[in-house]
């Protein structure tokens, strides 16, 4: 036999190809990235498998879909990052099952089922939108976990907008200016926040006969308040902030059903049920495990919480397996937020259990570097440790901490412009559209690849965002 690639694919005596390597990575996200370059450092043979080969800024995604920033600046080629490492192959696929006894992972690319073996298995295929048993709800919001559903939430927002402008139906103008946001969580503290901005700072300017006063931005959470993970002083502090703006905040609230023109909501004490006219319903309001987690746990023995995350052992290995690892968003594990920071982490600790560097068995051991959300313009809250703080120095912080971590990016430059055009001005410069008759098609976003192999550095430590 004979090593015929560095991902380690064997000849055998009849000629044929067994591909095999050392390490099999699936998922391209933050867990997948910060493993991958910890090995790659290290020289060993590893392939990473993804259905998209781009390394996704999702934190960041919010700006995509309100035309801040492009698509491309928050979503470099996972390919472009590796491409210096030899020992490193990035292959487009999706994971569909695994074998463990024979130490073989099956994934499907260009429509062709193929068979890869490993000697280690690291899963960080991360999570989707959960709809708690109402998947119709799909149809009907928009989510915000893709560049595809920031680019759809963008073109949605440019039709209500454009559409408003031209109506002369007053009640279809008022619908059309409502937004609703499910969920109040950072992801939704940040979107509605921008919704009311970009009202406010942007169409108001761009759109005549538009004011900030037209556009409705309502934020429905079923707990008591914003933020709910932060509790006390930040989630009072930016509940007042949003309602200031304009936001109005629905509390303690459940949305029972949904359709094109609005959601029906119930008051969780008193029961009581009205309806919330709105065309554009954006839904954030949970997670749950993407497919192939079923599929490791069903192969692994491995149990699942109730929004289909691994219940991986301490170490992160997953089951009754000593060579399968996950990480990131579709595990659970002593109740770590699904946050960039705790994938990443995982991601290196698995890496490093794989190079022999700790000792196998070693539990996982999360270091909290603080979170952030932003509200508005200069305006944000961050937690680190016991210290909480708000308003423009949260805000600034923010600022600093993407910065650094878009430092790496080739088209950085861009987007701090795009920031100052969006923050210090009046501009969304992803908001250029081109307008086919009866459908705004909006450009823009994409448009830049932003590709660079210096991506490892703003991703390698933790976001404390
Ligand atoms: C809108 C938004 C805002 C957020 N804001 C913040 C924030 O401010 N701060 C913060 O810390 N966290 C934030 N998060 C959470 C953070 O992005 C996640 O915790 C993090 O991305 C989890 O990393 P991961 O590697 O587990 O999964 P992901 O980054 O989601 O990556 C999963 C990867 O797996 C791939 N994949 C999925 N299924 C398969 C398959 N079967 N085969 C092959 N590949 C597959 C996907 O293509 C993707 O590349 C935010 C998330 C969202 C959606």
């Amino acid at each position: 036999m004979e090593l015929v690639a560095d991902t380690g694919a064997i000849t055998t005596g009849a000629g044929a190809v067994r591909d095999e390597t050392d390490v099999v990575i699936v998922g391209s996200g933050f867990g997948a990235l910060a493993a991958a370059k910890k090995l790659a450092k290290a020289g060993k043979p590893f392939v990473l498998i993804s259905e998209t080969t781009e390394h996704l800024f999702q934190p960041l995604l919010y700006q995509v879909a309100t035309g801040v920033i492009a698509a491309g600046e928050i979503a470099p080629s996972v390919r472009a990052i590796l491409a210096k490492y030899p020992k490193a192959d990035v292959r487009l696929g999706r994971a569909v099952d695994v074998r463990p006894e024979a130490g073989e992972l099956v994934y499907e690319a260009d429509g062709n089922l193929h068979t890869i073996g490993y000697r280690s298995l690291i899963a960080a295929t991360g999570a989707r939108q959960a709809y708690f048993g109402r998947d119709e709800f799909e149809d009907v919001t928009y989510a915000l976990k893709t560049v595809a559903d920031a680019e759809r939430l963008r073109r949605q927002i440019v039709r209500c907008f454009e559409e408003a402008h031209t109506t002369t139906d007053p009640e279809l103008r008022r619908n059309l200016l409502s937004f609703m946001v499910v969920g109040a969580g950072a992801t939704g503290v940040e979107l509605a926040g921008q919704i009311k901005e970009l009202a406010g700072r942007y169409f108001a300017q761009a759109i005549r006969g538009v004011t900030a006063d037209d556009v409705t931005v309502t934020l429905v959470e079923g707990a008591g308040d914003v933020l709910p993970v932060y509790g006390g002083k930040l989630s009072t502090y930016t509940r007042a902030s949003l309602e200031k703006s304009g936001i109005e905040v629905v509390l303690g609230t459940m949305v029972t059903d949904i359709d094109e023109h609005g959601a029906m909501v119930k008051d969780a004490a008193t029961g009581t049920e009205k309806r919330l006219t709105a065309e554009t319903i954006i839904w954030s309001a949970g997670v749950q495990a993407n497919d192939f987690a079923k599929v490791l746990a069903g192969r692994t023995d491995c149990e699942t919480d109730r929004a289909g995350r691994l219940l991986v052992n301490g170490d992160l290995t997953v089951g009754n397996r000593a060579d399968i690892y996950a990480v990131g968003d579709m595990t659970s594990l002593n109740k770590l937020p699904g946050q960039s920071p705790v994938a990443m982490q995982g991601g290196r600790h698995v890496a490093r259990t794989i190079l022999g560097k700790t000792a196998p068995g070693t539990p996982f051991a999360f270091r909290d570097k603080g979170s952030m959300a932003i509200i508005n313009r200069f305006n944000a809250v961050t937690k680190v440790k016991k210290i909480e703080l708000t308003g423009v120095i949260a805000w600034l912080l923010w600022l600093a901490v993407h910065l650094v971590y878009l430092v790496g990016f080739r088209n950085r430059y861009v987007a701090v412009m795009s920031w100052c055009g969006s923050f210090l001005g009046h501009r969304r410069p992803h908001f250029h559209y081109a307008q086919a008759p009866g459908r705004p098609v909006a450009v823009g976003a994409g448009d830049g690849d932003g590709r660079d192999a210096d991506t490892l550095a703003p991703v390698a430590d933790e976001q404390a965002a």
